[in-house]
């Protein structure tokens, strides 16, 4: 007979170890993307797959079971928000949704989401979407099936957005949404009428590799990303990985005819990564040290980029600096047309390329239509037709081809639906916590323009970061703004961003 706090001391045992071989399989992810001779990725794929196998096998373990269910009936779980208590929660639900899921369709979905990527890639440089389309078909039928396992209350799409944005319901992300874009649509259209145009010729000087490395780096340790617990390297696609309590590593790509595209990508990677320096790292590996979900992650990362990185008073002390990195190009640039070139408002057709405004545009229109796809209200025939209609409706642009169309993300054909939403809701929180933190910090115009970041960062630290999941999403919102998630603040700040720097009435 063992007593409760043992019980609880074999299961936080056993979770770590689990933790260890997953940081380990990340490290190998991160290399394979930065580092990794061409050669090596075969043998590399060997050792992902050996590690993933591993580590399923541990989260599905029936010994979890058994704890689990002894530790439900425990003291331990007198206040929910507790460690033990948030343990003992977030692990089963981790357990029972991978339970429920039979061995068949996990092995399907894997080889459906590697074939698809495959014909993803093939599909869209030969802009051919019929090539592709019975795998997309597959794959929306699988995660139908997926979704019908799991079970949901009201809708199919409820039981995958809960991979992504735990606790979330299709219901009020789609509240949210359509508020935004009831009031971006118009607002969007009003920025293309304005007489004013941001100058963004300039932003397509010649901007060298090795002093945009140097001066990302000092913008990231200004605003608070440790380099003795982290470091910067270059790949094609960035992304921030957290391999340790002590170790994240932020990634970014140069171009040196386009300045925006290496800068805010490190701060937006640093703001991920900030986050991750963030948590507690006696906690590392168990839920009270982890993220509370995708939107929560991404509203630290859209917070860095955005509302600190593009505003006015982060280049009152960045903009000198910049002139010093980069005198050919922006040695005759007064500060104000550079603020207003990296605030440029245009609809396009690439999601990854849009700015503040219209990105979440782009994503309204994917929520949209795998909401309909998942439900079978749009065959996936259709796709190609609806999508260039919810472009010509919301952003007034018809892509003329299914690559610059519905092929340009690899999402769908890697299984990820339900994911999308994720980026909005982060731009959402974003704007909410930040206006909370304003209020609270008395304003963070003044520190920003003399380089002093801590404060915000404090804040989030203790209002976010050490969190970890102790709450869920939509509990940490209230907790921290005394509101539920709502769209008013992300409008209210493009409004008031926008409005002055396009003249809008
Ligand atoms: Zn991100």
């Amino acid at each position: 007979m063992t007593s409760t706090p043992d019980t609880y001391e074999r299961l936080c045992e056993f979770v770590r170890e689990t933790a260890l071989l997953e940081s380990i399989e990340a490290l190998l992810g991160w290399d394979e993307r930065t580092y990794l001779p061409p050669a090596g990725g075969e043998y590399r794929a060997e050792q992902i797959t050996y590690l993933s196998g591993r580590i399923h096998k541990r989260r599905t373990d029936p010994r979890l079971k058994d704890w689990l269910d002894e530790l439900a009936a425990s003291d331990l779980m007198a206040d929910p928000h507790s460690d033990p208590a948030t343990t003992v929660r977030q692990l089963r639900r981790d357990f029972d949704k991978r339970s429920k899921l039979p061995q068949r369709l996990v092995e399907e979905l894997a080889r459906a989401s590697v074939l698809g990527q495959q014909v993803w890639v093939e599909a869209r440089a030969a802009d051919n979407y019929r090539m592709f389309e019975p795998l997309l078909k597959q794959m929306f039928a699988l995660k139908r099936e997926q979704a019908e396992a799991y079970g949901y209350a009201e809708h199919c799409y409820d039981a995958l957005l809960d991979d992504y944005e735990p606790d979330a319901t299709t219901a009020e992300v789609k509240a949210a949404l359509a508020g935004v874009r009831e009031e971006l649509v118009p607002l969007v259209q009003a920025i293309g009428e304005s007489h004013k145009q941001a100058p963004v010729e300039l932003l397509k000087r010649k901007f060298p590799v090795a002093a945009q490395e140097a001066f990302g780096k000092e913008a990231a340790a200004k605003i608070g990303f440790n380099f003795k617990r982290g470091r910067l390297d270059v790949t094609h696609h960035p992304f921030c990985s957290g391999m340790g309590p002590h170790d994240c590593r932020l990634t970014t790509r140069y171009d040196e005819t386009f300045f925006p595209s290496g800068f805010f990508s490190i701060l937006h990677e640093a703001g991920h990564g900030m986050y991750d320096q963030g948590q507690r790292p006696d906690q590392f590996g168990l839920p009270p040290g982890s993220y509370v979900s995708l939107g929560i992650h991404e509203s630290q990362s859209r917070m860095w980029e955005n509302l600190v990185g593009r505003s006015r008073a982060f280049w009152d002390y960045f903009y000198s600096r910049a002139q010093i990195a980069f005198p050919q190009a922006l040695g005759d640039v007064p500060a104000a047309q550079f603020l207003f070139a990296i605030n440029d408002v245009r609809p396009s057709l690439i999601r990854v390329e849009a700015d503040e405004a219209t990105y979440n545009l782009h994503i309204i229109v994917r929520f949209e239509l795998e909401q309909a796809l998942l439900c079978g209200d749009l065959s996936t025939a259709d796709l190609p037709g609806a999508w260039k209609d919810k472009y010509d409706e919301y952003l007034g642009i018809r892509p003329p081809s299914d690559a610059d169309g519905c092929l340009q993300d690899v999402h769908w054909s890697a299984g990820l639906i339900g994911y999308f939403p994720t980026y909005t809701l982060g731009n959402i929180y974003a704007s909410q916590f930040f206006a909370a933190a304003e209020k609270e910090l008395g304003g963070l115009h003044e520190p920003f323009a003399q380089g002093d970041f801590a404060g915000l960062l404090a804040w989030l630290r203790r209002q976010i970061h050490q969190r970890g999941q102790c709450y869920t999403a939509g509990e940490l919102c209230e907790k921290v703004t005394g509101k539920p998630l709502a769209h008013t603040e992300l409008i209210a700040h493009l409004r008031g961003k926008f409005g002055e720097l396009y003249a809008l009435k």
